[in-house]
């Protein structure tokens, strides 16, 4: 089996999961900035998280042979601040060009509060600015459904954002239709509590189609699981999905959308 994890919160892992990830057929990670399990109280303690995302973490990753890519931003759980969110967006163009850093994301809402879409207009001013691909954080449970047709309008809105650019990320039974209606990307993160379970996440593949979607574990500081990914997949056969069939899940639907970012590349193989 191989497979992308798209979606994964390393900073937040120990070095086994990294092993652990590529036993199992991890063929690269892509890291979203986003909290950290703490709030930040200053720009420079964020400056220092994008030198972790954008320096240390890929070494880390390198002694395992895995290629690691990152995206940055100000996450909106930590968006209320709008002055100090002002700050940390103006440190962005710095680390931009930096070779594993893949655009902006995980952005989006949390709350759906007024300053929290001030600083997602902010942040999609950014990517236009410079040309990024857009990854985007959509709320939990009750706020999903209205927080995700915001965040889509707010993007139609901008006018300067091609949908293709864009992965919805997070997304549910009642959530992906209006996601890829749009022309969006979507992805459907795999935890053991909440948010969508194996079972879930394959029944919305089998409603919707795998043209434009993605999985991924986005194990982060929480109850998540690394493997959740390669864990679907062998559901995935149990169910009768074909290996090529799954295979273009879990590995091309994710170089597809990455490799709009030309930085996106795989050591082993030349990417199409
Ligand atoms: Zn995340």
């Amino acid at each position: 089996m191989r497979y992308i994890e798209p979606h994964g919160h390393m900073v937040s892992r120990v070095t086994d999961d990294y092993q652990d990830m590529v036993t199992a057929g991890c063929a690269a990670v892509c890291e979203p900035a986003f909290w950290a399990g703490y709030d930040r109280r200053t720009a420079s303690g964020f400056e220092d998280y994008f030198r972790q995302l954008t320096d240390s973490e890929p070494k880390r990753a390198a002694r395992y042979g895995l290629p690691h890519f990152c995206w940055l931003c100000i996450n909106p759980k930590e968006s209320e601040d709008v002055g100090l969110a002002r700050d940390v967006i103006s440190l962005i163009p710095q680390f931009i060009d930096g070779p594993n850093v893949l655009g902006i994301g995980e952005i989006g809402l949390n709350k759906n509060s007024r300053n929290e879409v001030t600083v997602l207009e902010m942040h999609i001013d950014l990517a236009a600015r410079h040309d990024q691909l857009i990854l985007v954080h959509t709320p939990h449970l009750e706020d999903k459904f209205k927080g995700t047709r915001l965040i889509l309008d707010l993007i139609q809105a901008d006018g300067r954002i091609r949908p293709e650019r864009v992965l919805i990320d997070h997304v549910e039974e009642h959530t992906a239709r209006m996601v890829l209606e749009r022309g969006h990307w979507g992805g459907m993160t795999l935890y053991p509590i909440s948010k969508c379970t194996p079972a879930r996440a394959i029944d919305i593949l089998d409603l919707y189609g795998s043209d434009r979607l993605w999985l991924n574990s986005a194990c982060d500081w929480g109850e998540s699981v690394p493997l959740a990914v390669p864990r679907t997949a062998l559901e995935m056969r149990r169910r009768g999905w074909s290996p090529s069939a799954i295979d273009r899940v879990i590995y091309q639907n994710p170089i597809r959308f990455l490799s709009q970012c030309p930085k996106f590349k795989l050591p082993s193989e030349s990417v199409t």
